[in-house]
């Protein structure tokens, strides 16, 4: 729903914002001369800037967020509810709707136990550093404290994520990095790293073992992988991929972190990313998708056998996780988090996203039969990327310049898409299509017409 404002309310806002607001990953040099972008309500998949211009948000948010679609009034309603109850106490003590929450979502992840609440996917994945960290201190001496990451994922924006994610260009000038965390290459079968295309999937997989063997199996700690790389291109793993890497992590006795940050809570037509590869992660961690943005929340969750090397010798000071995250106590995260599952249950998201993203694909792919700029479509679910190439034969990625020109196009069409942006030095050049699980099969194909439109006149 539009939200009306007065042509002199709209003037302050942008004055207000241009003069304090600080924008995440923006050069604000541009907004001399122009407005900032200002969003300021939405509704269902829909969203509207403060000049009352309306958007089909493609983007969920812009960052992969609003999986149930904006404007929930039970979502609005529980939080209230909630917060006039008890808002918050420290996580030290438990509360019924943090009980309740964890106990649906462990129905969701069988072989799964417990959950541990904080307030971003960072910190999500920071929580899960640190127990892999303290499991090496307690079993192993110390030594199996390495963690290997995947190049091309993305981990958060703390000097440790950033340390464990394989984005060269998002690291960019924020170095020293945190030690004991080392890259293992990507499984973009697009970008192959082999002359023979057979087998990738074992292949990829292979080189991860190259790198446990060349640190030593006894220093490596745990892995920690996206399901599906996001921000990294949309990267789905190629077939028997996860089946090796399991193998070889179940080898050297290596633990297994996946982050589900964007892909976890339907995104990509299961429950969960790893899901669909029979994976046994030992960790879990998610963020974006667990209350759709209507709270801040993340979980960090892990198996029982985990969980019980906390708690093996009372008598050690040390024995237990000594790790709190103070927002993790509020009590709206879960109260949201357990509403927005609820509604995807009722209203069958999961399976709408596998469905519509399904057509939605092979409509995108239809699309790359009519335009040579399209070299690569992938994704599952409502979870898709499109990698833009000059030539299709040298698979030359275009200047991210084109992407930006493509987004901007998309919008003067009312169409939020998102798209790869300074990440990395010569591949930033997928587009990426993640819209609310709601989607309709007719508002894909309105995605689909926008997006025809917009590579004909690039
Ligand atoms: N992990 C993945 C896969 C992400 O894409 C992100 C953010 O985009 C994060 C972690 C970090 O989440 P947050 O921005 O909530 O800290």
């Amino acid at each position: 729903m539009d939200q009306q404002l007065t042509p002199e309310m709209k003037a302050q806002i942008v004055e207000w914002d241009k003069k304090h607001v600080w924008h995440h990953i923006t050069q604000h040099a541009p907004f001399e001369e122009q407005a900032p972008l200002i969003m300021s309500s939405g509704k269902g998949e829909y969203i509207w800037d403060v000049n009352g211009n309306r958007y089909l948000d493609a983007s969920s948010g812009g960052v992969w967020c609003v999986n149930v679609g904006y404007g929930r009034e039970r979502i609005a309603n529980v939080i209230k509810e909630q917060a006039m109850r008890l808002n918050f106490f420290a996580g030290t003590a438990g509360s019924p709707i943090m009980a309740e929450f964890a106990n649906k979502l462990i129905e969701k992840m069988p072989g799964m136990s417990r959950v541990y609440f904080s307030n971003s996917g960072s910190e999500a994945n920071e929580k899960a550093y640190k127990i892999v960290r303290q499991i090496a201190h307690k079993k192993y001496g110390g030594k199996k404290h390495k963690i290997l990451y995947r190049e091309r994922d993305y981990h958060g924006t703390t000097i440790t994520c950033l340390s464990s994610t394989g984005q060269e260009e998002r690291r960019q000038q924020y170095g020293p990095f945190t030690p004991g965390f080392v890259e293992f290459p990507h499984c973009c079968e697009y970008r192959s790293q082999f002359e023979d295309s057979d087998n990738y999937g074992i292949k990829a997989a292979q080189l991860l073992e190259e790198v446990i063997l060349r640190e030593g199996p006894e220093t490596v700690g745990a892995i920690v992988i996206e399901p599906i790389t996001a921000g990294g291109g949309v990267i789905t793993p190629p077939e028997g991929y996860y089946q090796e890497v399991q193998r070889i992590c179940n080898k050297y006795n290596i633990l297994i972190h996946v982050d589900e940050v964007v892909c976890g809570v339907g995104r990509t037509g299961s429950w969960f990313g790893y899901q669909h590869y029979g994976l046994k992660p030992d960790i879990v961690t998610m963020a974006k998708g667990v209350a759709s943005a209507y709270a801040a929340i993340s979980c960090t969750v892990t198996t029982e056998a985990v969980f019980d090397l906390f708690k093996q010798d009372p008598s050690d000071k040390f024995d237990y996780f000594r790790d709190i995250s103070t927002f993790g106590g509020c009590t709206i995260g879960p109260a949201a988090a357990l509403e927005n599952m609820k509604i995807i249950e009722e209203e069958g998201l999961v399976e709408n996203a596998a469905h519509v993203g399904e057509y939605l694909k092979t409509q995108l792919e239809v699309l790359q039969t009519q335009f040579t700029i399209i070299g690569d479509v992938r994704g599952k679910g409502l979870f898709i990327g499109l990698e833009l190439v000059e030539d299709r034969e040298t698979k030359l990625p275009v200047d991210e310049s084109v992407l930006a020109q493509f987004s901007a196009k998309c919008m003067q069409h009312g169409l939020l898409v998102g798209r790869t942006n300074r990440s990395f030095s010569s591949l930033n050049n997928t587009i990426c299509l993640s819209p609310p699980l709601t989607l309709s099969m007719e508002q894909a194909d309105e995605i689909v017409a926008i997006m025809a439109k917009v590579f004909h006149q690039l």
